[in-house]
């Protein structure tokens, strides 16, 4: 790792200066798990780390902060531990958050860093080679080892969003603020940038911007959720595929359903065509059942990751099943 300075600002504008100047050079440290593995990996060789946990005339930064209207805004420094253990979040949130790497990396790592985060394709990930992301002229990953790609929404790079959060965060409508020349709200689902768009980033932050905190709007009457993963190995690997739900049952039919796939597209995957069977109608297994295989008819796998499919589809049922408080038929 070549040698950097970690510059601490007390303030948001300082920090953003900083970074605006030099936008290669200098780099937002959150909890530092991706960027530091990043940085041993030689893809980032920052003279400057900014970290923004100094910050300290940004309140919008740090905490879970319930608001008057119902609904919640969470700093984008707080942890993924401390997102787990916060019991006034939807299930979907804090099982996702609670899921994801080790218990050492949970108490660190961050949920802006989380959603900006890097994808984990290991052509990508090694030095050596340079494919679409690093600015060459072909995805490696469709005539090499493809067994953690893209089986929905792939080409012409075939990575899967990295953030288990991000999943669960789009069940919720959650939007995001964002601090820069323009300061904005915007939906989560504009932060990330597909690779039809641009191959070479996953998210829409300008140089020197900086994600704020993530806003979660009041929750409709009745809603309940769920989130499920299968990893190779439970206790610390990434996730296979994830699959994240909410909905609402004040009425005793399905209303704003939310159904989002992790770990299949190279953006957290909302399935409209799931939503579509399940809205505005009774739970039941057989309906979750038409629900999954409608989530993954629109899916093309590579050579080595068909087996994602029927994990999809299960790991889905499943999830519905838990939100829906239904039994899982053995
Ligand atoms: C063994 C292992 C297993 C893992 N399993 C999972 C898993 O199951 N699910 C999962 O989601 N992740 C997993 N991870 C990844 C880990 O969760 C992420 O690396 C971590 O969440 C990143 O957060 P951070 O705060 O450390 O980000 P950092 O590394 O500090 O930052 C990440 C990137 O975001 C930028 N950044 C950070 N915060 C901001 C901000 N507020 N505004 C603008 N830019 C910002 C940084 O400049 C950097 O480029 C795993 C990691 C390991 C090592
Ligand atoms: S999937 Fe994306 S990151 Fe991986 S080899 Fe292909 S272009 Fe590169």
């Amino acid at each position: 790792m070549q040698p950097f300075a970690l510059i601490r600002p007390t303030t948001l504008l300082a920090a953003r200066d900083r970074v605006h100047e030099h936008p290669r050079a200098r780099l937002f440290r959150a909890g530092g798990v991706d960027l530091l593995d990043r940085m041993k990996e030689g893809l980032d060789a920052p003279a400057e780390l900014i970290d923004l946990r100094t910050i300290a005339d940004e309140k919008s930064l740090r905490g879970i902060n319930p608001d008057p209207a119902g609904g919640c805004q969470l700093g984008a420094l707080v942890t993924l531990a401390e997102l787990a253990a916060a019991a006034e979040l939807d299930a979907v949130l804090r099982e996702a958050a609670g899921s994801a790497a080790t218990p050492g990396i949970r108490n660190l790592a961050t949920l802006g860093g989380n959603l900006l985060q890097r994808p984990r394709c290991w052509y990508y990930r090694n030095v050596d080679l340079v494919c679409l992301k690093k600015g060459g002229d072909a995805c490696l990953a469709v005539t090499g080892e493809n067994k953690y790609h893209a089986i929905l929404g792939g080409g012409p790079s075939f990575i899967v969003h990295p953030s288990t959060l991000a999943a669960a965060l789009l069940a919720l409508d959650a939007s995001v603020d964002i601090a820069g020349d323009t300061p904005r709200n915007i939906p989560l689902a504009d932060l990330f940038v597909g690779p039809k768009q641009d191959p070479t980033r996953e998210h829409s932050l300008g140089p020197g911007e900086l994600l704020l905190r993530v806003v979660l709007p009041p929750a409709p009457p009745g809603r309940r959720s769920a989130y499920a993963v299968a990893k190779e190995k439970q206790s610390h690997d990434w996730p296979l595929v994830e699959a994240a739900v909410s909905l609402s049952l004040a009425t005793g039919v399905m209303t704003q359903v939310r159904v989002v796939l992790g770990h299949v597209a190279p953006t957290p995957w909302r399935s409209r065509e799931a939503e579509a069977v399940l809205e505005n109608q009774a739970p039941s297994a057989d309906l979750f059942r038409k629900a999954a295989a409608a989530a993954l008819a629109p899916a093309r796998p590579l050579r080595h990751n068909a087996y994602k499919l029927p994990l999809a589809q299960g790991l889905l049922r499943e999830a519905l099943h838990r939100a829906a408080d239904l039994p899982l038929p053995e």
